[in-house]
C-alpha cells in the first residue's frame, strides 16, 4: 500500500514537472515566433529604401543621356533614403536600449511648459501643407514635475509630429491639456484629424505598426513604440483615448515628488 501512494506521489510530481516543461516551452517558442517576426520585419523595412538606393544609383551610373532635371531628381531620392534607413536604424538602437534597461535617465526639475516649449519648436520646421494650430493650456503647463527632460520632449515631439503627419483635416488643430488623475499629472494631446480605427488602437504601440491607409506617410511605425518605452522609464505611460473626434493621446506622469512621500 505504501509503495502504491509513493507511485502515486511520484506520477503527480511527474505529471506536474511535464506540464512546467510545456509551458517553458511554449513560453519559448512564443518568444523565438516574436524574435523571428521581429528580424524580418527589421530586414524588410531594410529592404525597400536599400532596393531603391541601388536602382537609382544605378539609373545614375549608367545614365549617360540624363538631363541635369532628371541627375538631380534621383540623387535626391537616393539621399531622402538614406537619412530615413539613418532614421530608422537610430530609432531600433534607441529602441533596444530602452528595452534592455541600459537608459541613464537625467532627472532634473521641470515644469511641463517648458518641455512642451521645446517639442512644440523642434517640430515647427517640420513637414509641408497647412501649418497645425496648437492650442495651449498654460495655466495646468505650469504643473511641475521632476523627469528627464530630453527624454519627455522626445515623447512628446513624436506625438506632435504625428499629429502633423496624420491629421489630414483642412484647419489642421491640436490642444494639449494638462489634467490631474488619480493624483499624478496627464498630459493629453488631442487632434482634429480622422483619429485611429478601433482595430487599430489596441497595436498602434507595438513595433512596426502602421494604419494601412498610412503607409505612405513615410514612418517605420517605431515612433509609439519608443514613447511607450520612455514613459515606462520614466515611471509613467502613455494610452490611447478613445472616443474623442479625432487621435487623442494621454502620457501619465509620475507622482508628484511630495505628493509620494
Ligand atoms: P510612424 O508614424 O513612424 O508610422 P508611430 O508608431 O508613431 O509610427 O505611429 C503608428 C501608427 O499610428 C502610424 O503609422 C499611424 O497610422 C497611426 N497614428 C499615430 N498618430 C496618429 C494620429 N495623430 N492620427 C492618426 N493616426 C495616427
Amino acid at each position: 500500500l505504501e509503495y502504491s501512494s509513493q507511485l502515486e506521489a511520484k506520477s503527480q510530481e511527474l505529471g506536474r514537472t511535464a506540464r512546467q516543461l510545456k509551458e517553458a516551452n511554449d513560453k519559448l517558442v512564443a518568444l523565438s515566433v516574436q524574435k523571428d517576426g521581429f528580424l524580418s520585419q527589421i530586414s524588410h523595412e531594410l529592404r525597400t529604401p536599400m532596393t531603391s538606393i541601388r536602382s537609382f544609383s544605378e539609373i545614375l551610373m549608367h545614365g549617360e543621356t540624363m538631363t541635369p532635371e532628371e541627375r538631380q531628381r534621383y540623387s535626391s531620392i537616393i539621399h531622402d533614403e538614406t537619412i530615413r534607413l539613418t532614421r530608422l536604424l537610430d530609432d531600433l538602437l534607441d529602441l533596444s536600449v530602452l528595452e534592455n534597461g541600459q537608459v541613464t535617465l537625467n532627472e532634473a526639475d521641470w515644469t511641463l511648459e517648458a518641455i512642451l516649449d521645446r517639442a512644440v519648436a523642434a517640430t515647427e520646421r517640420a513637414g509641408p501643407g497647412p501649418a497645425m494650430t496648437i492650442d495651449r493650456d498654460r495655466a495646468g503647463e505650469r504643473t511641475r514635475i521632476r523627469t528627464d527632460g530630453d527624454r519627455l520632449a522626445q515623447v512628446f515631439i513624436n506625438l506632435i509630429a504625428n499629429a502633423q503627419k496624420y491629421c489630414d483635416a483642412d484647419a489642421p488643430r491640436l490642444r494639449i491639456v494638462v489634467r490631474e488623475r488619480q493624483g499624478r499629472p496627464v498630459v493629453d494631446f488631442m487632434d482634429n484629424g480622422s483619429g485611429i480605427p478601433q482595430k487599430a488602437q489596441a497595436v498602434i504601440f507595438e513595433k512596426f505598426a502602421r494604419v494601412s491607409d498610412h503607409r505612405a506617410a513615410g514612418g517605420a511605425g517605431l515612433g509609439l513604440a519608443i514613447c511607450r518605452e520612455v514613459m515606462h522609464r520614466l515611471g509613467g505611460g502613455i494610452a490611447y483615448l478613445p472616443g474623442q473626434g479625432g487621435a487623442a493621446f494621454r502620457v501619465t506622469l509620475p507622482r508628484r515628488q511630495a505628493e509620494a512621500a
